[in-house]
């Protein structure tokens, strides 16, 4: 008896030696193509990416699925350690968080029906009900311009389908996702305009320089190594 309890002590300490840090990663699955749900499992760009990181950097990797405006609480009080969720960096955001060297350059644009003519800039957007996604960089963006009857939504599916289903005249949404709503979704198409450029990157908590240094070195490595590039491939086209 005792020399079998032995062996299981063996086998649950080997066990626990060998088990990998987990690192848990907060992502919003609405957010195609960086993240959202296919055949109830959350993919994307950024899924596979912060996964390459995880493999690099020796730590196990497990996605949690939060709303957006959720993520960054969730980080200050520790339920996640990461965030991944094609997060610009903003001044405001630095407050409460430390972010990675950036991986993805967007911007934001417009979306319409593809029968509306005179939305053509911001300017524009004047008295137009007009989507925005509660906490988004692009709800942040609208606020400036007056006289716009902003609507927030949880997400940017619900702000398309009311887009779709003429409950709002436009939406405004970052550039890569809008392609690929527009893409899947007969009838509405893009105003580009002339916004700021944002950086995505991931959020870790403060005081985390060591992991923040960790990933940025990670991702040096799969830009040179290439796998950068793949991701691209496998999810832009
Ligand atoms: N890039 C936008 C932001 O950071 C939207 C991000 C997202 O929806 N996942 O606010």
């Amino acid at each position: 008896m005792k020399k079998i309890l032995g062996v299981l002590l063996l086998v649950l300490m080997g066990t626990i030696s060998f088990t990998k840090e987990v690192l848990y990663v907060g992502t919003n699955a609405e957010f195609a193509p960086f993240e959202y749900m296919k055949d109830g499992e959350i993919v994307g760009f950024d899924i596979d990416l912060i996964n390459k990181i995880g493999e690099k950097i020796g730590k196990e990797i497990k996605i949690k699925n939060i709303a957006f405006d959720g993520l960054l609480p969730a980080l200050q009080t520790n339920k996640i350690d990461l965030i991944i969720a094609g997060m610009t960096v903003t001044k405001e955001r630095e407050k409460f968080v430390d972010f990675s060297k950036d991986y993805f350059i967007a911007n934001q644009v417009i979306v319409v029906p593809e029968n509306e003519n005179t939305i053509i800039d911001m300017e524009s957007l004047k008295n137009k009900k007009v989507g925005v996604v509660l906490g988004y960089t692009g709800d942040l963006m609208v606020s400036k311009v007056e006289g716009v009857n902003k609507i927030q939504y949880n997400s940017a599916p619900s702000s398309i389908m009311a887009l779709k289903g003429g409950k709002i005249d436009a939406m405004i949404l970052d550039s890569a996702p809008a392609q690929s709503y527009v893409a899947k979704n007969k009838g509405l198409k893009i105003i580009n305009i002339d916004t700021e450029v944002e950086k995505y990157a991931i959020a870790a908590g403060k005081n985390n320089q060591n992991l923040i240094n960790e990933i940025n070195k990670a991702l040096d490595e799969i830009k040179s190594q290439g796998i950068y590039d793949e991701l691209i491939i496998k999810h832009f086209n």
